[in-house]
């Protein structure tokens, strides 16, 4: 049984975030600790915990989370310098919130993806 986060509650309005985007399948919202000038995190609406409960019913919002993304990098000005899409998955993966979501973060040079 999947257990509801705060990003429900951003989805449905009922907790504060600086939404950003919304439509029927997902939600884009600026993160509460952003690790770089441009940090947004896009979501499906319908709660999926992790990528490993991912379905083929999913894949229309799961498409959606690139083309928002596209469309927000652009209007943040960060398309042609370029940015990181992330997702996290499990503990290993350093997953805090199980909603899945997409990490778009930019607005600077991001150095090597994984650290030694
Ligand atoms: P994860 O580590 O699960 O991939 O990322 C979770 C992200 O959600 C973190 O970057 C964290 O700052 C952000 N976050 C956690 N709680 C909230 C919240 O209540 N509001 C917003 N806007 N971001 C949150």
């Amino acid at each position: 049984m999947a257990v509801e986060t705060v990003f429900s509650k951003i989805i449905r309005r009922e907790a504060n975030a600086d939404i950003l985007y919304q439509d029927e399948l997902v939600t884009a919202f600026r993160d509460i600790h952003p690790r770089a000038p441009v940090h947004i995190l896009l979501v499906p609406n319908q709660l999926i915990p992790t990528v490993n409960d991912v379905e083929p019913q999913h894949e229309a919002a799961l498409g959606r989370l690139f083309s928002v993304a596209r469309k927000l990098a652009a209007e943040h000005g960060i398309a042609d310098k370029g940015y990181r899409l992330i997702m996290n998955c499990n503990a290993h993966g350093g997953q805090e919130v199980y909603h899945i979501h997409l990490h778009l973060v930019g607005g600077r040079a991001l150095g090597p993806m994984l650290s030694r």
